[in-house]
C-alpha cells in the first residue's frame, strides 16, 4: 500500500509543517514565528488531515470540495484538474484545487480506481453559528466518511457486475503452532458478510477466489514480509488498521454491539479466528463509516472442505472469469453468464469462484437447473418478472446508510411487487428445495409496504432526494398545502383580494413590497371605513398616503411566512416522509435481503437452464466415487467463438477414473491441433458440474473433485522477479506438494522453458510423482515424445494423441483426440502457416530431415535410457520393484522365526 506522507503534528496544531518543508530554523525570528502560525481554517485543516494521514482529504468550503498542499497535487495530477494556491503556510504558498460538490462522484470513482482512500470533510454547523463565536470562527467541520475502494456505495462508483468486498484479515496460532488465518469478506454496498477460516498456504487461493477489493488487516499483520508478499502479489491494496484483536471476548462483544444482540448464539458457530476477522471487518465499517451503520447480514461461515479449492494461478489460467489479458469478454462467465439481473450476475461469479465438494448440494442445485429447464414457459416468465426486479440489495444499503434516495424507495417497491408477481408463478407447482425455498421467501413480501411506497412516491422519481418533487399530489395535505403556496402564490393572492373586496364592498388590491410584505391597498375614502367597527377588527392599519391607505391582515401576515417559506416547507415535509418510508423500509431489511437472496438464486437457476437449452448440454452424474468418464466433452468459450464464425467443435472423450486412483492421459500432437483446449474442456466440465450447472458433455460421470490445478501457459511475471520457467516451476511445484487422489491435475507442456534435456527430466519426474504420490486424475500435454514411452513403466498412465490427416499433402488438423501417440510434431508446419519466410521454412525442413534421420539410428528408447538422470531413475526403480513383489510373497503368519530371519537376508540382498 502506497502511504501517503503525512503532515508533522507538533504539539500545536496550527504550527504544523508539512513533511516535504525544511525543519522550522531553531530560533525563529519575530516575523517567521509570525508566518509559521497557521490561519485558524489552515490549523482546522491540518488537524483534521494529521487525523486522517492515509486519506487524502476532501474539505468542505460551500459548494467544492477544496484539497490543500500535497493532496492538491496528488489530486490535481489524479484529475487532470488545475492546481491554485491559497494564502501562504511557513512562508511558502499553499497549493490547493477544488471539485464541485455536485460533481464530486465522478472524481471520487476515478481516484479509488487509482487506489486513493478519500476522506469526506462537511461543515457540520451553520456558518451564522460559527459567526455567533466570532468574526474570525471557523466553521465546525469533521470528516464523515471515508471513501475507500472496499466500501463504496454509490451505483455511480459500483460495477453492477462485481462484488464490491473489503476483506478483513486476522490470525492465531492453533494448538499445532501453525497460523490459522481468519477471513472476512464484507460488501456494504450489499450488505453480503462471509467468513472462513484457512490456513497460511491456502490464503493466497482464497484471496483470489474472493478478489476483494481492499484488504483490511491489522499493522502487524501488513508488516509481515511473507504475508506482504501474498497482498501484493493479488495486487490489492491494504489498509492496516492498528492493533490485532483477538479471537475472543473483546471481539464477540463488538460483534453483539453491531447486531444489537445479547448473544451470538443465534449466529452459525464461529470458531476464534473467524470472530477476530469480524470483528476486525466490522471495525473497519465503524471507522470508515463514521457512525452510520450498514445493513450487514449475519455473517455466514464457509467451511473449508465444502468448496472446490483452486489456486491463484488455476483460476488465472482456466481464464474463469477473467481472461489472462484481463477481459471479462472470453472468459468462462461471459459465456455462462445469462442471468438478467446485476445480482444474479454476482452471484454466478461467486459461484464459479467456489464450486462445492458435496456431491448432495450439487445434486439439490442440479434439480433446480432441470425443474427450469423442463418448463421452458415458466423459465421464460420467470426471467421476464426477475428483468424488472430492480437493485435491491444496493438500494438497501444506501437507504439503511442514510445515503438514499426515492429512486431506492421506489426499487423497494417495486422488488416487492415483483416477488409477489413470483411467487404466483411457482403457487400452482411443487418445485424442488432450492427453488421451493426462494419461492417462499418471495410469497411473504410485505405488499402493504409495497402500496404504502406507491401511493406516496411519483412515477420515476429522481435519484436524489435534495430537490424534494418525489412525493405524489394528494397524499399530504400539508405538503399539498405548502406546494400550493409555492406554485401558487399569485393565484392564492387573488383568491384573498376577491375575498376581502366582497367583506368590504370595496376596490381593493393586495400589494407586496420588501417593507411591508403583502398589503392591502385602498383609496382614502375607502380607507377611512376600514378603520371603523367591524372592519378594524379585521383589518390592520400600516400606512397613509397621499392618494392610498395600507392596511394589512393576520391572514396576510401569515400567507407573507406562509410563502416565503413554503418552498422549505414542502421539502421539509417530503424529507420527513421519505424518512418515515425509509424508517420502515430498516425495520424490515433482513427480509427485504432475503428476496434480493430469492432473486439472485432464481435468475441464476434460470441463466444456468438458459445455457443448458441453448447449448444443449447435458446434467453431470457426480458421487463420491474417483471416476471420471466425460462422453463428447466440448470447450464451452472455444465452441461459442467457433460456432459464431459457422465452425463446428470436434467434441472428445476423456477418461480418467479409477477405483482408488486416478488415471494420467499424456497428450502428445503437433502445435495447434487442439491439446490446450482439451485440457482446459476437462477442467472447466468439472468446474461447471461442481457449481451445479449442466455440462457441455454428452455425458459426464465425475466423483467429485476436491482441488484443481493447472499449470497451462507460460507468462513471465517480471513484476516479481521471476523467469517464465521460475513461475512454471513454482506452479509445478505446488501442484505436486498439494495434490491428492481428489484432485485434477491438468498441466500443459511442463519442462518447455528450459533446456531440452532439463526439460524432459523434470516433465518426466512430474509424471512419476503424480503416478506413484499424488495419484490424482491427469492430464499432461507435452511435445516431449519421449514421454510417451513412460506408458509401458507406469500402469495407470494412457497416451493420447491428436489425429492428424494429410489431405493432398495438406495438412489437416482434426482436433479429434485418439488413443496413441504422435509420430511427429508438424511444428514447422505450423511455422509455415504463420508466415515464417519460405526460406526459413525450407532450412528449417531440411535441419528436420537430418535430426530425424540421426533419430532413427539412435531410437529414443535408448535414448531415454541413456540420459544419466534416467538410467539412474531406471536402476532405482528397477529394485524397489523386485523389493516389493518379494515382500508381498511373505506371509508373516506362516513363517517360523528362523525362516523370518532367512527372508529378511534376502530382502536385503535386493536392496
Ligand atoms: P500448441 O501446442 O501450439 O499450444 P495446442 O495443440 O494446444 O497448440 P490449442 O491451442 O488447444 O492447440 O488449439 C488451437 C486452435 O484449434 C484453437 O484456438 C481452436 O480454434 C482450435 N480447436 C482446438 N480444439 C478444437 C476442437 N476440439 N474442435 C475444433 N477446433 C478446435
Amino acid at each position: 500500500m502506497s502511504v501517503r506522507p503525512a503532515w508533522r503534528l507538533s504539539p500545536d496544531a496550527a504550527t504544523l509543517a508539512p513533511m516535504k518543508h525544511a525543519a522550522p530554523p531553531s530560533t525563529p525570528g519575530p516575523d517567521d514565528r509570525a508566518s509559521a502560525r497557521a490561519t485558524p481554517m489552515i490549523a482546522q485543516y491540518i488537524e483534521i488531515k494529521a487525523a486522517n494521514a492515509d486519506c487524502l482529504l476532501f474539505y468542505r468550503m460551500g459548494d467544492f470540495y477544496e484539497l490543500f498542499f500535497e493532496d492538491a497535487q496528488t489530486a490535481s495530477r489524479a484529475l487532470g484538474i488545475m492546481l491554485t494556491k491559497r494564502g501562504k503556510h511557513l512562508g511558502e504558498d499553499i497549493p490547493m484545487c477544488g471539485v464541485p460538490v455536485e460533481r464530486a462522484n465522478d472524481y471520487l470513482q476515478k481516484l479509488i480506481a487509482l487506489g486513493h482512500r478519500v476522506a469526506v470533510c462537511e461543515q457540520i454547523e451553520d456558518p451564522a453559528e460559527a459567526k455567533k463565536r466570532g468574526a474570525k470562527s471557523v466553521v465546525r467541520r469533521d470528516v464523515v466518511r471515508l471513501v475507500t475502494p472496499g466500501t463504496i456505495t454509490e451505483d455511480a462508483l459500483l460495477d453492477p457486475a462485481r462484488p464490491n468486498a473489503f476483506l478483513a484479515i486476522a490470525r492465531l496460532r492453533g494448538d499445532d503452532g501453525t497460523w490459522r488465518f481468519g477471513l472476512a469478506s464484507v460488501d456494504i454496498s450489499t450488505g453480503a458478510f462471509m467468513l472462513c477460516t484457512r490456513q497460511d498456504n491456502a490464503l493466497g487461493a482464497e484471496i483470489a477466489r474472493l478478489e476483494p477489493r481492499e484488504i483490511v488487516a491489522a499493522d502487524a499483520l501488513c508488516g509481515d514480509s511473507s504475508l506482504a508478499a501474498i497482498f501484493e502479489a493479488a495486487g490489492i491494496p491494504v489498509a492496516p488498521i492498528g492493533r490485532e484483536i483477538g479471537g475472543g471476548a473483546d471481539a464477540a462483544q463488538r460483534l453483539m454491539e453491531f447486531y444489537g444482540v445479547a448473544t451470538l448464539d443465534g449466529f452459525c458457530a464461529l470458531s476464534n479466528v473467524e470472530l477476530a476477522a469480524a470483528a476486525t471487518a466490522i471495525l473497519y465499517v465503524e471507522r470508515t463509516q463514521k457512525g452510520q451503520r450498514p445493513a450487514l447480514s449475519r455473517p455466514t461461515s464457509l467451511r473449508e472442505a465444502t468448496t472446490l479449492d483452486i489456486d491463484a494461478a488455476t483460476r488465472a489460467n482456466l481464464e474463469l472469469t477473467r481472461t489472462l489479458s484481463g477481459a471479462r469478454e472470453g472468459s468462462l462467465l461471459s459465456v455462462v453468464d445469462l442471468t438478467v439481473t446485476p445480482a444474479g450476475a454476482r452471484l454466478l461469479a461467486e459461484r464459479i469462484a467456489a464450486p462445492l465438494t458435496d456431491a448432495r448440494s450439487i445434486a439439490a442445485r442440479l434439480d433446480a437447473v432441470a425443474f427450469l429447464i423442463e418448463r421452458p414457459d415458466l423459465r421464460g416468465a420467470l426471467r421476464a418478472r426477475l428483468a424488472r426486479a430492480p437493485e435491491l440489495f444496493r438500494a438497501l444499503s444506501r437507504l439503511s446508510l442514510e445515503r438514499g434516495g426515492p429512486r431506492d424507495l421506489a426499487s423497494v417497491g417495486v422488488a416487492l411487487e415483483v416477488a409477489r408477481d413470483i411467487a404466483l408463478l411457482f403457487a400452482p407447482l411443487e418445485p424442488p428445495s432450492e427453488i421451493g425455498a426462494e419461492a417462499q421467501t418471495l410469497a411473504g413480501a410485505d405488499i402493504g409496504l409495497a402500496q404504502n411506497i406507491g401511493a406516496a412516491l411519483k412515477d420515476n422519481p429522481p435519484l436524489d432526494k435534495r430537490n424534494g418533487d418525489f412525493i405524489r399530489e394528494g397524499r399530504d395535505d400539508e405538503l399539498d398545502d405548502a406546494r400550493r403556496l409555492r406554485d401558487e402564490s399569485r393565484k392564492v393572492i387573488a383568491e384573498l383580494q376577491g375575498r376581502y373586496a366582497e367583506l368590504t364592498g370595496t376596490k381593493l388590491k393586495i400589494k407586496h413590497n420588501n417593507f411591508l410584505g403583502f398589503f392591502l391597498e385602498v383609496s382614502p375614502a375607502h380607507g377611512e371605513r376600514l378603520l371603523r367597527a367591524p372592519f378594524d377588527a379585521t383589518f390592520t392599519h400600516r400606512q397613509t398616503m397621499a392618494d392610498a391607505m395600507r392596511f394589512s391582515t393576520r391572514e396576510l401576515v401569515e400567507l407573507e411566512a406562509k410563502i416565503s417559506s413554503a418552498a422549505d416547507r414542502a421539502l421539509a415535509r417530503e424529507l420527513a416522509m421519505f424518512d418515515a418510508l425509509a424508517a420502515e423500509i430498516r425495520a424490515k431489511t433482513e427480509d427485504l435481503q432475503r428476496l434480493a437472496e430469492a432473486f439472485a438464486r432464481l435468475d441464476l437457476y434460470g441463466a444456468l437452464a438458459e445455457v443448458a437449452e441453448k447449448r444443449g448440454w447435458t446434467r453431470p452424474m457426480i458421487d463420491a466415487s474417483l471416476d471420471f468418464d466425460i462422453v463428447g466433452g466440448r470447450h464451452p468459450v472455444v465452441e461459442t467463438s467457433l460456432r459464431s464464425q459457422g465452425q463446428a467443435f470436434a467434441a472428445n472423450d476423456c477418461d480418467l477414473g479409477g477405483a482408488e486412483s486416478g488415471r494420467i492421459a499424456v497428450v502428445t500432437g503437433p502445435n495447434m491441433a487442439g491439446k490446450s483446449t482439451y485440457l482446459r474442456q476437462n477442467a472447466l466440465i468439472v468446474l461447471l458440474a461442481q457449481i451445479g450447472s449442466y455440462v457441455p458433455a454428452t455425458s459426464a460421470r465425475i466423483g467429485v473433485v476436491d482441488r484443481l490445478f493447472s499449470r497451462v501457459g507460460a507468462s513471465d511475471d517480471l513484476a516479481r522477479g521471476r523467469s517464465t520457467f521460475m513461475v512454471e516451476m513454482v506452479e509445478t511445484a505446488a501442484i505436486l506438494n498439494c495434490a491428492t487422489p481428489r484432485s485434477l491435475v491438468i498441466l500443459d507442456e511442463i519442462g518447455r522453458g528450459t533446456a531440452t534435456f532439463d526439460g524432459l527430466s523434470i516433465a518426466w519426474a512430474t509424471i512419476e510423482h503424480l503416478h506413484e504420490v499424488n495419484r490424482s486424475r491427469a492430464i499432461f500435454a507435452t511435445h516431449f515424445h519421449e514421454l510417451t514411452q513412460l506408458a509401458k513403466r507406469l500402469p495407470r498412465l494412457v497416451n493420447l494423441t491428436m489425429k492428424v490427416t494429410d489431405h493432398a499433402g495438406e495438412i489437416v488438423f482434426l482436433h479429434e483426440v485418439i488413443k496413441g501417440a504422435a509420430d511427429r510434431s508438424y511444428g514447422v508446419h505450423v511455422a509455415q502457416l504463420a508466415g515464417l519466410p519460405a526460406s526459413v521454412v525450407a532450412r528449417a525442413h531440411a535441419i528436420l530431415a537430418e535430426l530425424e534421420a540421426a533419430d532413427r539410428r539412435a531410437p529414443v528408447e535408448t535414448l531415454i535410457d541413456d540420459l544419466p538422470l534416467f538410467a539412474r531413475v531406471a536402476e532405482a526403480s528397477a529394485p524397489k520393484d523386485a523389493l516389493r513383489d518379494a515382500l508381498n510373497e511373505i506371509d508373516p503368519d506362516q513363517l517360523t522365526p528362523r525362516e523370518a530371519l532367512a527372508a529378511l537376508y534376502e530382502l536385503k540382498k535386493k536392496l
